[in-house]
This record gives structure tokens, C-alpha cells and sequence, in this order.
């Protein structure tokens, strides 16, 4: 398959003079949107999608760029991006994976740095080195990592080895963020009905982080509605935001977490 650049990106023809990234790699593309103002809360950012995914998570809103092969160069990639530049103030890497291609993935950040522009990376967390380098170069300013159940249910319900993985990636966003290498961390929990029990033991783990209650929607089971989400929050005693598809993203602060937070 080819890359499915449009003409109007692979026409720039100032890459290589604004961006001293090396520009052989090859990226597994999954798409691209020029300007977003959802996937980075308090921006107008433009997101790339890379392609390849090792997980087969049930809700997957990208389960078409799970698999398979869409190479572009990724001069090619770093064009797209420099077309939203004037729009923008940051860049959004999601998937798929987009952990996934270590190498891609960080030639695209210099890249975007280079450019003046942030980087936010959206992961399941499984590839705990790819964001260390990120980390290490000062390439990424926001990461969201997808914690998706208890650690004891984790490696069953994904089918494969991760746990190990997703909680060196917690560690080691936690610690960027707490000595400001990371400007941005936080943990998103993607909740459906009848794994509400799940939350506390995540949440525990993702003490001092920020967390997102998201809605889980597949077409078989009700969605968690916010009301729903707010009482699960109400026992957490702390703040969280809750992502719901009806209501947008709020910032949510219960009484007990409140007073909870007075005591400290
Ligand atoms: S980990 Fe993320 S990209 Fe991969 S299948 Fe699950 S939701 Fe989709």
C-alpha cells in the first residue's frame, strides 16, 4: 500500500530547511487531522495517527489503523505537519500505538520542537522505552496514559505480558512530572458498566496524577452516564475530570473530595 499523503502536504518544500531532523525513517502512517481543539485540552493542535496497535482493546475508536502497512517517508509526515503549523500550537501523536515506532516517533517530536510547537503523546504505555527517550530529549510535554484495569486483571483482559510495561510508564511520567522534565501527565481511565470497582485500585497507583474518568461506549453495554461517574468519583475523595461523549469534559470536585483536601 502507499502512503495516502495529499498533494498539498508533499508540496512543502520548506521541511528540510526548517527541521534538522534525519528524514530516511519511515513512519506506519494512520492518518492525519490539520487542526483539532478536542484532543488537547486548551489548544488548537493538529494529530497524527500512527498505524499498529498490539492490543485488540473491544472499544477501539481507531480499529482500522490497528493493522497493517501505510509507509510514508517521514519528510512526508513532518510536511503535514508544518502545513497546520500557522493554526496551531502543538502536536498530538496517537494511534494506534504510536509508542509502538520508537524511531519515527521521536524524529517526528525533534521535528515539531523544532518547529516551535508542543507535543502531547496519547499511550497505552506498553513501550515504557520509547517514552523514556521522549522523556530523556525533552521531546514530549504532555503525556495520557490509558490505564485499563486493576494490575491483577491486566495481562488477562489485554491477552498478553503489559503490566510490567504500563507500570514502568506510570513511574516514569510521575517522576518527570514531579521534577518538571513533563509539564503534562495524566492517567485516562476508559470505564464501562460493571467494572466501576476497577477506579480505586487505579486510582490508587495514580496518587498525585491527574486522572480521567472517560465514558466507555461500545454498542452492546449502556454507557456510564455522568451522573453515574460522579458518584464513582465521589468515593475516590479527590478531584478528577470526567469525559463523557454527551457533556464535553468537566473538571469534577465533590464535597468529601474537598473536605479531603483541606486535611492535607
Ligand atoms: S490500546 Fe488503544 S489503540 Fe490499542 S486497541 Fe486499545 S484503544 Fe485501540
Amino acid at each position: 500500500m502507499t502512503c495516502a499523503i495529499t498533494t498539498q502536504y508533499t508540496q512543502i518544500t520548506s521541511v528540510q530547511t526548517l527541521c534538522s531532523t534525519v528524514i530516511f525513517i519511515q513512519v506506519n502512517f494512520g492518518g492525519f487531522i490539520p487542526l483539532s481543539t478536542v484532543d488537547w485540552r486548551g489548544r488548537s493542535v493538529c494529530t497524527v495517527f500512527l498505524r499498529g496497535c498490539p492490543v485488540s482493546c473491544n472499544y477501539c475508536q481507531n480499529a482500522a489503523i490497528l493493522s497493517g502497512t501505510d509507509l510514508c517517508a517521514i519528510d512526508d509526515v513532518i510536511g503535514m505537519i508544518l502545513g497546520s503549523r500557522l493554526l496551531v500550537s502543538g502536536v498530538i501523536f496517537s494511534g494506534g500505538e504510536p509508542t509502538m515506532q520508537k524511531d519515527a516517533l521521536a524524529a517526528l517530536a525533534k521535528a515539531s520542537k523544532e518547529m516551535g510547537l508542543s507535543v502531547g503523546v496519547q499511550t497505552n504505555g506498553i513501550y515504557p522505552e520509547t517514552l523514556e527517550i521522549l522523556i530523556r530529549d525533552r521531546l514530549v510535554d504532555r503525556v495520557a496514559l490509558d490505564i485499563k484495569a486493576r494490575w491483577a486483571r491486566y495481562n488477562n483482559l489485554l491477552g498478553g505480558n503489559y503490566v510490567k510495561g504500563v507500570r514502568r510508564s506510570l513511574a516514569l511520567c510521575k517522576d518527570a512530572k514531579e521534577s518538571g522534565t513533563l509539564q503534562e501527565f495524566e492517567v485516562v481511565i476508559t470505564l464501562f458498566r460493571g467494572y466501576e470497582d476497577e477506579v480505586p485500585y487505579i486510582a490508587a497507583d495514580a496518587r498525585d496524577v491527574d486522572i480521567v474518568l472517560q465514558q466507555g461506549v461500545t454498542g452492546e453495554i449502556r454507557p456510564l452516564s455522568e451522573e453515574e461517574l460522579k458518584t464513582i468519583a465521589d468515593g475516590l475523595e479527590r478531584a478528577v475530570r470526567i469525559r463523557t461523549r454527551e457533556g464535553g469534559e468537566l473538571l469534577y470536585e465533590s464535597d468529601r473530595s474537598r473536605r479531603a483536601s483541606r486535611k492535607r
